[in-house]
């Protein structure tokens, strides 16, 4: 663990970023990258509104000053002060009275939980609307509502933040995370949270590969970041999308398109080691669609906890900070940055006195007295390493047919490359 990361520290940052009104635009995502730019040297970007990025244009910025709405004998019915999940994300400004049939169309609540409120959104369809817990709705009296929707969707920019940690190789790691849901917590400020504590990790020491942390708004932002950066492309030797990470399922790790990438393979040998489980890439779900899509066809896989849509708190207010535990962000950090660890030994392994076994004992690293049992474990580690380090063969590959835990072999590995006994490329 990196030190000061703790959970007292993952709870600061997702308490102060939570009551942030983030969208795929906006002063909220600025503020929310201003705040992260607190812990980690980001560099903002802001692309303006219309620029063609991929098969999309970058949008209008949306701002949502405030959203409120009373009934027919005046009470508050909906006010984004108390929860701004209460305006479905993108609306246009409305301002007036108007029939409960009028409105009708305009509400939106979830039945499967009806004391909360859901979130949904319009980016691209020009419409308004509140969102309301069901049993509110349900209750809701005909007659005449004031809405007061104050918003702003007029040309300006889409907000993205991004910190490069250049590593002695140009080859580079990806790492993504979403910033564009409100109010909500495991999706998304726990991905943003583990994002923040792997940047702090990667600058914590020099690394062999660069590691890149891009923070954008979901789809949109992963689409124009692809289309400005086809340079970076070619480099990206591995990759992870976080988001999910504070929920109580088990840390799961969806696969690359491809399925057998180097991202695949050490994150399927940590998860092993570790408890958690690795599931098949399938077309949906988050960044790693666009990553993935074949004209990129990324080395980039997913690291969450249970499947977004899938837990009944899911897009509603009920995803809220107490849903999630700074643990098990910290746990999902722990399995993230072990695989950061192992991204940067994944070079070819050489052995350099392949004829016969090298004389270990002499170099120290075979125990004095022969026939003990305790030591084997680290003595068999350093055997398969010199059986298997053929100059084609990573820390990973070792782990993986020796069946043993990766850090245990990445930590063998660096001692025989202390010893002068194996060449890493
Ligand atoms: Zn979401």
């Amino acid at each position: 663990m990196t030190p000061g990361l703790d959970a007292t520290w993952v709870d600061q940052l997702m308490d102060d970023l939570f009551p942030l009104c983030r969208s795929i635009t906006g002063n909220g995502n600025r503020a929310t990258l201003a705040r992260v730019g607190k812990e980690i040297d980001l560099t903002v970007h802001e692309v303006p509104t219309g620029t063609p990025v991929l098969d999309w244009l970058v949008p209008n910025e949306w701002n949502l000053n405030r959203g409120r709405l009373w009934g027919p004998d005046g009470d508050l019915v909906a006010d984004t002060d108390n929860c701004n999940l209460h305006v479905v994300g993108y609306s246009h400004a409305v301002k007036g009275e108007l029939s409960l049939s009028q409105i009708a169309n305009h509400l939106h609540s979830n039945p499967d939980m009806p004391w909360s409120v859901p979130y949904r959104t319009a980016y691209y369809a020009q419409t308004w609307g509140f969102c309301l817990p069901y049993d509110d709705h349900a209750s809701l009296l005909p007659g005449m509502y004031t809405v007061d929707l104050d918003a702003t969707l007029e040309p300006g920019a889409l907000t993205y933040g991004e910190l490069v940690v250049p590593g002695t190789s140009d080859r580079e790691v990806l790492v993504s995370t979403h910033i564009c849901h409100p109010s909500m917590a495991n999706d998304n400020l726990t991905g943003i949270a583990a994002a923040v504590a792997l940047a702090r990790w990667a600058l914590s020491a020099q690394r062999h590969l660069t590691y890149r942390f891009v923070f954008i708004p979901g789809t949109i932002g992963s689409i124009t970041w692809l289309a400005r950066n086809r340079d970076v492309v070619p480099r990206i030797a591995h990759g992870l999308v976080l988001t999910g990470l504070g929920d109580p399922g088990p840390l799961t790790y969806k696969r690359s398109r491809r399925g057998d990438t180097g991202t695949d393979r050490v994150l399927a040998r940590v998860l092993a080691d570790r408890g958690g489980q690795v599931i098949d890439w399938y077309p949906y779900g988050y960044d790693e669609r666009q990553y993935c899509s074949l004209g990129f066809d990324l080395p980039i896989g997913r690291l969450s906890r249970t499947m977004h849509g899938t837990y009944p708190q899911y897009h509603t207010s009920a995803d809220d900070l107490s849903f999630v535990s700074a643990e098990r962000v910290l746990a999902a950090v722990d399995v993230a940055t072990e695989a950061l660890e192992l991204f940067d030994e994944r070079r070819p392994l050489t052995n350099t006195a392949p004829e016969g076994e090298p004389q270990l004992g002499r170099r120290g690293l075979f125990a004095k007295i022969g026939g003990t049992i305790g030591n084997a474990s680290k003595e068999s580690t350093y055997l398969w390493l010199l059986s298997l380090a053929d100059g084609d063969t990573d820390v990973v590959d070792v782990a993986a047919r020796a069946g043993l835990p990766a850090d245990e072999v990445a930590l063998a590995a660096a001692r025989l490359r202390d010893a002068g006994l194996l060449a890493q490329g």
